[in-house]
């Protein structure tokens, strides 16, 4: 029998086939945009989320991945790596310091990765050619105001800050760049800011700020209380390089950001997370917005380490585990302005995480390397990317070897569906 796509099920059910390609079972599902905080079981089919109910039989799906005790939540995304790798630079985050996405997404749950900036207006088709374009993870981008991006060269030169080629790229370009990116500025004013503002402001997309060094005139109050839009995105939030935090007290200029709408992102990295900013931050509620690593060949060998130790780094500073979920899903989804990411809804690509939530003495770095001891620590188990299982710590979705088809077709994990 022949079958459309949106038929598909129908047919499977009309041939007497199992309808799912994939039954996630007995796992609690976390769905921050639909409210779903409760056992659930999640089918999959066609690549697609097909259906989340209760007691979906088994005998319905081609394959069933035993999921109690675990969390089933969306793939997570997170909104700041730096994966422009292979060009063969030296010592630059547009080369060595970036990583190739599909080494470390999957095995941390996360399906979605947004490059904060590494590429810039001039270099971004050959990151796009080079890496983007080639991922499994789905990689999509925040466009540095820099020409060249995080090359070697710095980021302060204001001659190469060029907000129509800026526009001209995001529009050419509208499925992977999702808005712009100000970082390690340390000259004079503000041209880094307002470039990448102008574009954000022709395009309708937001703009991500590293804030680089602040000074007297270049301040937080005028950052988040007058240059930056509701929508725009604060990261490093925990850092205390910019006096985000001043003797345990969260700036006034932060509450007032907030209120005006700045998101504010975690953006761990390998110098940007602290815990005696963070746990004053965290008593007085001011948490964020998103959750995001700062993924580079630094920061994952130091504190940061990967987008589930960051979770669990929030979790342990007191969120309840349906907070940390939103962050590293629904929010940064919404944040990035791609509503399809970061939930469950039927019919969605199915990007799904299987999260083990352990008990027991855990130590967390900081970016100083000062330790601080949790007892709770998120662990991916199963990460699925468009339906696909791409990760899969204990088999959960395999077949036990004595009964298991050998001589049948197979491909490797990390395959792209072209
Ligand atoms: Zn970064």
């Amino acid at each position: 029998m022949r079958c459309l796509p949106f038929a598909i099920l129908l047919c499977a059910a009309a041939s007497g086939q199992p309808t799912y390609d994939l039954l996630i079972k007995g796992g609690h599902v976390i769905d921050p945009k639909n409210n779903i905080d409760r056992v659930m079981d999640v089918a999959i089919a066609g690549g697609k989320i097909a259906r989340v109910a209760e007691n979906i039989p088994e005998s319905s799906a081609r394959r069933v991945a035993k999921a109690g005790g675990l969390f089933v939540t969306p793939g997570l995304v997170d909104i700041h790596v730096h994966v422009y790798a292979g060009t063969g630079q030296k010592r630059a985050y547009t080369g060595d310091l970036s990583v190739y996405p599909d080494g470390f997404s999957f095995r941390s749950g996360v399906t979605t990765m947004v490059d904060a900036g590494t590429s810039g207006w001039r270099n971004f088709p050959d990151f796009r050619q080079r890496v983007i374009d080639r991922a499994a993870t789905r990689v999509l981008a925040l466009l540095n105001v820099v020409g060249n991006g995080m090359s070697a060269a710095g980021e302060n030169d204001p001659k190469d800050m060029n907000s129509e080629e800026m526009t001209r790229m995001a529009k050419a370009h509208p499925d992977v760049i999702v808005g712009f990116k100000s970082a390690h500025y340390s000259g004079e004013g503000w041209p880094s800011i307002d470039g990448a503002l102008q574009a954000g402001k022709a395009t309708e997309l937001p703009v991500m700020v590293d804030f680089g060094r602040a000074t007297e005139e270049r301040n937080l109050s005028t950052l988040l209380g007058d240059k930056l839009r509701p929508g725009d995105i604060y990261t490093h939030c925990y850092s205390g390089l910019r006096r985000e935090v001043v003797d345990g007290k969260v700036n006034p200029a932060m509450e007032i950001g907030r209120k005006r709408g700045i998101v504010f992102d975690v953006g761990h990295g390998g110098g940007s997370f602290f815990w005696n900013i963070a746990a004053p931050a965290f008593e007085q509620k001011f948490y964020p917005d998103s959750i995001s690593t700062d993924l580079h060949t630094t920061s994952m060998n130091a504190g940061m380490k990967s987008m589930t130790n960051v979770m669990s780094k929030m979790l342990n500073l007191g969120l309840p585990l349906t907070e940390v979920i939103r962050m590293s899903t629904w929010n940064p989804a919404r944040e990035i302005k791609r509503p399809q990411l970061g939930n469950l809804d039927v019919g969605a690509e199915a990007d799904v995480a299987v999260l083990a939530l352990e008990r027991g003495s855990f130590g967390f770095l900081d970016s100083a390397g000062a330790r601080r001891d949790g007892d709770r620590r998120i662990e991916a188990e199963m990460t699925l990317r468009a339906g696909r299982v791409v990760w899969d710590l204990n088999g959960r979705a395999g077949t036990d070897w004595k009964s298991f088809d050998y001589t049948r077709p197979r491909g490797g994990a990390g395959k792209k569906k072209q």
